[in-house]
């Protein structure tokens, strides 16, 4: 899968999603390529620090399962991660990176996706306060509102509803700047009088899965 390629694409729509998180909270949004900020290599010995504290280890194959979502930046699909993981290891079998992305959620470094069913690195890497994902479901763009108030207040009403929340993430379905744009894009091309919307404009928003 193209998104989980380490591309200067993927980065530039990183810096997007930040830029854009920022215009409605200031200071308090983080695109989700956080850890990706710091060149990839301080992060993954950030990641293994982390993990050594833990009394864990982050053996070869979970560093390089983190690695290739910190290289997408964005959500991606354990079948795209298996696909990635086989043209280095041409052996690796699912239950190795199921595994590697069991223990990666455990220690708290990624986050599961549940509305596109894929995995994001968390924006703290090693520190995560667990803050509200703003996920865009056609290309697995995920943003991290740090907001602990919100998310308290949010808490407390469910509770006061009488519910306790499945998991720890809280995850919003949405559609980022990037893909907003590239609808219009297609939107305004198939008004146009005899032009169908471009072949290469709807790969570009071809959905995550
Ligand atoms: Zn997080
Ligand atoms: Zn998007």
């Amino acid at each position: 899968m193209k998104t989980a390629k380490p591309s200067p694409d993927a980065s530039a729509s990183h810096s997007d999603a930040h830029g854009e998180a920022h215009d409605h909270a200031p200071g308090h949004a983080h695109s989700h390529d956080g850890a990706q900020g710091a060149p990839l290599e301080s992060a993954l010995a950030m990641a293994e620090a982390y993990c050594r504290e833990r009394g864990e280890k982050l053996t070869p194959i979970r560093r390089k399962v983190l690695e290739l979502l910190l290289a997408s930046g964005r959500a991606t699909k354990a079948y795209s991660l298996l696909d990635e993981m086989r043209q280095i290891h041409p052996g690796s079998a699912p239950p190795t990176v199921y595994r590697a992305l069991d223990f990666l959620l455990s220690a708290g470094l990624i986050h599961r996706i549940e509305s596109i069913n894929a995995f994001a690195v968390c924006h703290d890497l090693t520190q995560c306060q667990h803050g509200i994902l703003v996920v865009c479901q056609q290309c697995g763009n995920v943003t991290e509102l740090h907001e602990p108030k919100l998310r308290q207040a949010l808490v407390a009403q469910i509770e006061a509803a009488g519910y306790r929340l499945a998991g720890d993430g809280i995850e919003l379905k949405g559609l980022c700047a990037q893909c907003q744009k590239s609808q219009a894009n297609q939107a305004a091309k198939a008004a146009q009088p005899g032009a169908a919307a471009a072949p290469e404009a709807a790969a570009q928003s071809s959905p995550v899965s």
